[in-house]
Parts: C-alpha cells; sequence; structure tokens
C-alpha cells in the first residue's frame, strides 16, 4: 500500500507587496481623509439632533408655562372681578352709595390690570424656561404702547377709542412700556387688537389665504360665494376699515371677556337666594343682606359677554368632524370664554449645514400653547358653568393646557411675525398695486389668486369644482364663526 500522500492545497505564493508608490500612498490618505470627515460629521450631526431636541422641548415647556401663568391670571381677575359683584350688593344692601363707587371703579380697572399682570407673569415664566427676549415681539409691543397712546384723539369730537375709566390710555400704555423694557420672550397670540378686528375684512382672515392655497373651494361655498364668482382684480376689494369708535372694557390681550351693563340685579340674577347661597358658598357673611335695598336698584353690574361664553362647541366629539380628545367634557366645563394662547420661538444654532443648501447655520423652533380657567357655579349636586347666572361671579378654580384650535382666536395670529407683517406692510401696497413679490407667503397665495391678464382661471376652476362637488361642502363645527376658525387643524398643542 502506498501511504496517502497528502499535498496541502495551497496556492502559489503571492509575490511580496511592492513598496507603495507616490499616487497609492496618496489614494490611501485621501480614504481616510474621507472616512474622518465622514465621522466628523456624524459626530456634529449627532451634537445638533440633540441641539434641536433639548431646544424643542425647551421652547414647549416656555410656552406651556406662559399660556398656564397667563391663564391663571385671568381666572384671579374674574374672582376679583365676581368678589366685587357681591361686595357691590353688600354695599347697596347697607346703603353704601361710596364704596358703591369705589367698587364699580377697581372693577373698571381690574379688567385690564389682570390680563396685564397675566402677559407680565407670562414673560417670566417663558424666560425662566429658557427663552430669551424676542425683537421682533419686543418691537411690536413697543409700537402697540404708542398706539394706545393714541387711543384717546379726538376724531370730529369723538375719541377713537372711549376710555372705560378716566386715564385707562395712559395707564394701559404705561404698563405696556413697563413689559417692554424687560423685552417680550412669549407673544400672546390670541391678542384681539381693537384698531384690526379680523372680521372686518377678508384680506384680513387667514383663513381665505389657506382656502386659496389648499384650493378648500368649500370655504368660498360657505363663506363668500361673491368673492369667486364676481372677483375681476385687486381694484375689487373694499378698502380696509377704519377702527370704529367703540369703548373697549377688556384689555387687548387677554380679554377676560366680560363687560359693565346698567342694570338692576333682578334682571340679570331672578332669585336673590342664588346670589346669598353663591356668596355664602364664597365665604362671604350675608347674614345683614337686605334684598330689597339691592335687587331693584339700576346699578352697574359685571356680566359674561354672551357670545364669548357659549358651548366649546370648536371641541365636539361628535359629527363628521369630530375633536379627538381622550375624554368628554364635563357639561359644567362645556364652555368657551377667556383663555391665553403663547408663541415662543427658540433658535437652534447648527454645527453641520441644512439640507436646503443656505448658509444660515441656525433654525427657527416655533412653539404656540393655549391655557385656560375652569370653574362652576351651583350646588355641588348640579354645577354649572360660570357664565350661568349671567353676572360674573367667584367661579375659577384650575387653569389647564387645551389644544391649540380649541383656543379662542387662535386664528388672530396676533405675534405670528410673517401674518403681523402682511396685515401691516403689505396689504396696503397690495390694494394700490397689486400682488407683491416679496417672499411672503400670504402675498405668495394673492398672486395665485389674481387673474393674469383679465383670465380668472383660478377662479372659474373653483366655480366648475362647486358646480358638481357643492353637496360635500357641510359646516362642521363652529359653524356660523364666519370662518374664525382658522384653515389649519392645529388640534395638539
Ligand atoms: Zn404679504
Amino acid at each position: 500500500m502506498r501511504p496517502l500522500l497528502y499535498k496541502p492545497c495551497q496556492q502559489p505564493p503571492a509575490p511580496s507587496p511592492a513598496p507603495p508608490q507616490g499616487p497609492r500612498r496618496g489614494q490611501v490618505a485621501v480614504f481616510l481623509l474621507l472616512i474622518l470627515t465622514a465621522l466628523v460629521f456624524v459626530l456634529l450631526w449627532n451634537v445638533d439632533v440633540h441641539r434641536i431636541i433639548t431646544t424643542k422641548t425647551r421652547a414647549q415647556n416656555a410656552g406651556d408655562a406662559a399660556a398656564l401663568a397667563a391663564a391663571r391670571w385671568q381666572g384671579i381677575g374674574l374672582n376679583l372681578v365676581g368678589e366685587l359683584n357681591l361686595l357691590h350688593a353688600l354695599a347697596l344692601s347697607a346703603n353704601n352709595a361710596t364704596a358703591v363707587d369705589a367698587i364699580t371703579n377697581v372693577q373698571a380697572r381690574v379688567l385690564f390690570t389682570a390680563p396685564l399682570m397675566g402677559l407680565a407673569a407670562a414673560q417670566v415664566a417663558a424666560k425662566n424656561n429658557g427663552m430669551y427676549a424676542e425683537d421682533d415681539f419686543t418691537q411690536i409691543m413697543q409700537q402697540h404702547a404708542q398706539e394706545v397712546r393714541q387711543y384717546g384723539t379726538l376724531i370730529g369730537g369723538v375719541p377713537l377709542f372711549e376710555q372705560p375709566y378716566p386715564t385707562a390710555w395712559v395707564d394701559y400704555a404705561d404698563m405696556l412700556d413697563a413689559l417692554v423694557a424687560d423685552g417680550i420672550a412669549a407673544g400672546p397670540d390670541n391678542s384681539a387688537f381693537y384698531g384690526d378686528s379680523t372680521g372686518g375684512h377678508i384680506l384680513r382672515d387667514r383663513a381665505f389665504y389657506e382656502a386659496v392655497a389648499g384650493k378648500t373651494w368649500c370655504w368660498f361655498y360657505l363663506n363668500n360665494m361673491d368673492l369667486l364668482q364676481n372677483y375681476t382684480d385687486y381694484h375689487w376689494w373694499p378698502p380696509l376699515p377704519p377702527p370704529t369708535p367703540q369703548v373697549p372694557y377688556n384689555a387687548e390681550f387677554l380679554s377676560l371677556q366680560i363687560h359693565p351693563v346698567s342694570l338692576a340685579l333682578n334682571q340679570i340674577i331672578t332669585n336673590d337666594t342664588t346670589l346669598v347661597t353663591e356668596a355664602v358658598r364664597e365665604g362671604i357673611d350675608m347674614s345683614d343682606f337686605i334684598a330689597s335695598n339691592v335687587m331693584t336698584r339700576t346699578e352697574t353690574w359685571y356680566v359674561y359677554n354672551g357670545e364669548a361664553w357659549g358651548a366649546w362647541s370648536q371641541i365636539d366629539t361628535s359629527g363628521d368632524d369630530p375633536f379627538p380628545l381622550t375624554g368628554p367634557v364635563r357639561p359644567e366645563y362645556n364652555y368657551t370664554g377667556a383663555d391665553a394662547m403663547f408663541r415662543v420661538y427658540a433658535t437652534v444654532d447648527r454645527l453641520t449645514p441644512g439640507l436646503d443648501g443656505s448658509s444660515s447655520n441656525s433654525d427657527s423652533v416655533v412653539w404656540t400653547a393655549a391655557a385656560k380657567v375652569f370653574g362652576a357655579v351651583g350646588p355641588e349636586t348640579a354645577r354649572r358653568p360660570p357664565s350661568s347666572y349671567g353676572l360674573v361671579l367667584p367661579a375659577f378654580s384650575a387653569v389647564r393646557l387645551i389644544p391649540v384650535d380649541a383656543c379662542s382666536g387662535a386664528s388672530n395670529g396676533s405675534f405670528d411675525m410673517d401674518w403681523r407683517r402682511h396685515i401691516d406692510e403689505h396689504l396696503t401696497a397690495y390694494l394700490s398695486f397689486g400682488p407683491q413679490n416679496n417672499g411672503c407667503w400670504y402675498c405668495q397665495q394673492l398672486t395665485t389668486w389674481e387673474p393674469s391678464g383679465g383670465s380668472r382661471t383660478f377662479q372659474n376652476e373653483g366655480l366648475t369644482w362647486l358646480g358638481a362637488n357643492s353637496y360635500q361642502c357641510t359646516i362642521t363645527s363652529g359653524g356660523g364663526g364666519g370662518g374664525s376658525r382658522g384653515g389649519g387643524r392645529r388640534r395638539g398643542h
């Protein structure tokens, strides 16, 4: 037998490598450099992601804290006015006319001081959570303080806006200037300036621009068919309305949504026992109360603005556009009324360049938050919304964050810088010269909207669509609000 011969399977020996030549060594170096660059980018990008996340969280906390702080002051103000209503009744009961005058005077002031305290508290809350004063916000506020000083200007013998109490406009402007001095970090986004009521003109309604951008023809069908049918060119628009002379009882920021009326108390709250019961619940001693001294005299009482304290229909959880709530709202809390919405901007400085190829190395983070005061009146077994009696009574005991979209005036965007610039600066130019090409999103929608060369292509597309599909257009929620809902679906917060 021949022994088995094992011959290991072998490759022929490789030729010994030649020492690296010049170009080859260069390739390795380039390769290493590429890997290193990629590694550095991954590292920097990680830092950026971390920064973006922490800034977002910071902005979120700051916005939420600002809204809650402001809403708390709205509650304090409302309760104070309510307690003063009860003290007013007691003063009348004791025939103390001096006290009555003092009480109604203080009430008129609380309608401004409480919201302004709320505005100040919101700034502190935002800054404590790491927000800095925003130059744009501070500038709006400063300009506005100057405008407020002109509110008493007489036009044809009538002041632009009548004062709710003597020295109101000076006090109010001084309070705003004091806030401006420290810088505004949180913008009160659902403010309603006396001079630019959003309902005054379609061009001041954000829903119009959103309808154009999204070709939401139903918006036109439900709100303004005339516009779609008859628009010719930018000369078609009526002029922007001047401010209407009025007595503004509530501050423009964080309105308490209440006002004085001159009536006998029994025309507001029919039963004096109810009044006594509510007062006793508040710990007020009513043993000396003489109803006959109080109920039939015509006096100044603070009552809820009926239209502002209706059912909270925006959060309707039924119907074809239900609001995604986690649970039902208790009947006593089913009201709109006073609420607060704040906007904060924070900047993230990136280490890596942006994907859009821009040279800017910073991103802006926006956060809007809304909060609201909750409370109820009536016996424990049958709690009802605070406005149930018409008369303002101390009722508020809690504040909660609410979805931005369920906040009153959510579409005002008072401190949305792009929107403000558009309505304050661009609209006048647009009405005189037509659509402006200035990078503004709202102006872009006006360009889309404008028939070019007399051809109403955009409008006709809408009319054709509605001709076949208008049956699909239904008012889903907040019906009758005149499109105040805005087109957004900002239902989270
Ligand atoms: Zn614009």
